[in-house]
């Protein structure tokens, strides 16, 4: 990578500004040893604080929302586990999609997940979200969420219960945690 300044660097955009401090910041962390000092020290705590704060957008389609309702609940207190349900995509870290996906709702749907900020993990809750369910091969519903928003973790079910929503999530904190989530700055 160049990291040179150019002689027109005076008028580069901020978008250009920032990509080259990027790569001048991740060079010199690599050569120093820098890097690798970081990720071995704050790495797995920055990881521990992730897997342990998830934070899913608050957003209800059908049924199944009921079921993520009554996981929030006293009973089984979701909240327990560090979830906390957030009502603005842009200080969430988990889309979590429970109910049939109509194709007008697609590309709202599509804004939500890409507004949610790095790094970010999307569940399918439910036959709705996952292949469309019983609007299998319908003229207006999506055959599944995967099909325009890469999805990580599936809890089938219909609809699912708390315990087995409770249980997707524990699948997720265990990606989360074999994940690069918590390195410095990736190479
Ligand atoms: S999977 Fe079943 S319970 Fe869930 S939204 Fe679809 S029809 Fe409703």
């Amino acid at each position: 990578m160049d990291l040179s300044l150019q002689p027109h660097a005076i008028a580069m955009s901020a978008q250009e500004f920032m990509t080259w401090s990027k790569g001048v910041v991740r060079e010199l962390t690599k050569a120093t040893g820098v890097k690798k000092a970081v990720d071995t020290v704050a790495g797995p705590f920055f990881n521990y604080g992730v897997r342990n704060s998830i934070y899913p957008l608050h957003f209800g389609i059908a049924c199944c929302a009921l079921e993520m309702a009554a996981c929030s609940g006293p009973r089984f207190d979701n909240e327990r586990l560090g979830m906390v349900f957030r009502s603005s995509p842009r200080q969430c870290d988990v889309l979590l999609v429970n109910g049939w996906i109509s194709k007008k709702l697609r590309p709202s749907l599509r804004r939500l997940y890409e507004e949610m900020p790095d790094p970010k993990w999307v569940v399918a809750m439910g036959e709705c979200a996952i292949s469309g369910g019983p609007w299998y091969d319908s003229y207006n519903v999506v055959q599944g969420l995967d099909t325009f928003i890469p999805v990580d973790v599936y809890i089938p079910g219909c609809p699912p219960r708390p315990e087995a929503m409770i249980d997707g999530f524990m699948k997720l904190q265990l990606k989360m945690k074999n994940s690069r989530v918590g390195l410095f700055m990736e190479d």
